[in-house]
């Protein structure tokens, strides 16, 4: 008997993700007989696309640009961390038809940065490049992972105030604090930690970076969630100037797997998503 089920992402545009071809070659690694489709859901047809989830036994869907904070409306239950961060990026089907919600992109991040680093983060000192959604969810996820010294830069300075205000009443013991994008310069070298998460440096504006790194301290971890390029310009100059580097595809790679298992129960083959990824990427399917 066949007990495959059908997985699915909803965004708008959806043809040029890269979540099918990550989670089905993962199924065919495991041999498991499930479907993960792309399905494009124009925004106003995000409740009815939610309701088809249930009344079609979707098992579970991930859900990207532009539908990530309304969803949370639609779905019946949405975990802490998810609430938090306003946005969900992961729905789950339970047996009794119940609609849960995550996001795996902040604990997808920080699983990365683990993998790749191995950083303490209890004793790192973290500049935060940017304050949109991206850098919520990653913060977030770094607090609750042991994160103690959080500062966020971002060019509106309001938001990252709000950033700043957010995170700290989600962890009141640690030190969260803003900087102004112009007074990093002077004092880069207390970071051992720097994360950008703005678009600065994506294609077609590859040469963009966010801050100069003069001044950087050695040895320090530099950290881009941009992963088109794979090393963006911001990277290879960190690597010239002796830093660690940590590539954005991590991100892309983890919060898949943390879905892939929220949605099969069974660990993901982290290795199999990454290469099958990245040999997409490498024959020049990322422009
Ligand atoms: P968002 O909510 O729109 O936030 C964008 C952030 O970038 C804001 O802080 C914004 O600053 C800043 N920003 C935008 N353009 C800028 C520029 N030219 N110079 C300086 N700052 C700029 O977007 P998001 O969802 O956080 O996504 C941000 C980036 O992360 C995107 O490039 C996205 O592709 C990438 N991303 C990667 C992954 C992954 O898996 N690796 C996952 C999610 C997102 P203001 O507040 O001043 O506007």
């Amino acid at each position: 008997m066949n007990h495959g089920k059908l997985f699915g992402l909803i965004a708008h545009p959806v043809e040029h993700s890269l979540s099918p071809l990550m989670h089905n070659e993962a199924y065919k690694a495991l041999m498991l007989p499930h479907h993960y489709q792309a399905f494009n859901v124009v925004p106003d047809q995000l409740e009815a696309a939610i309701q088809a989830m249930k009344t079609l036994e979707i098992g579970g869907l991930n859900v990207s640009i532009p539908h990530k904070e309304r969803v949370c409306t639609y779905v019946d239950e949405v975990d802490a961390e998810a609430a938090i961060i306003g946005a969900v990026n992961t729905i789950v089907r339970t047996p009794e038809g119940r609609l849960q919600g995550f996001n795996t992109d902040g604990e997808g991040y920080v699983r990365s940065l683990l993998a790749e680093t191995k950083v303490d983060l209890s004793k790192a000192n973290i500049l935060l490049l940017g304050a949109g959604g991206a850098a919520k969810a990653i913060g977030v996820y770094l607090l609750k992972m042991g994160a103690n010294q959080l500062t966020i830069s971002n060019r509106t300075q309001a938001r990252a105030a709000q950033l700043q205000a957010q995170l700290q009443a989600y962890k009141r013991v640690a030190e969260v604090r803003t900087a102004t994008l112009e007074s990093l310069e002077e004092n880069l070298s207390a970071y051992t930690l720097i994360i950008h998460t703005t678009p600065a440096g994506m294609w077609p504006n590859v040469e963009e970076t966010p801050i100069s790194l003069k001044g950087i301290r050695s040895g320090a971890i530099v950290s881009d969630i941009v992963y088109n390029p794979l090393r963006t310009a911001f990277l290879q100059e960190a690597e010239r100037r002796g830093a660690i580097v940590h590539e954005g595809l991590g991100m892309f790679i983890y919060q898949g797997a943390l879905a892939f298992e929220r949605f099969t129960g069974v660990e993901a083959p982290v290795q199999v998503m990454k290469q099958t990824v990245w040999d997409h990427l490498q024959l020049g399917g990322n422009k």
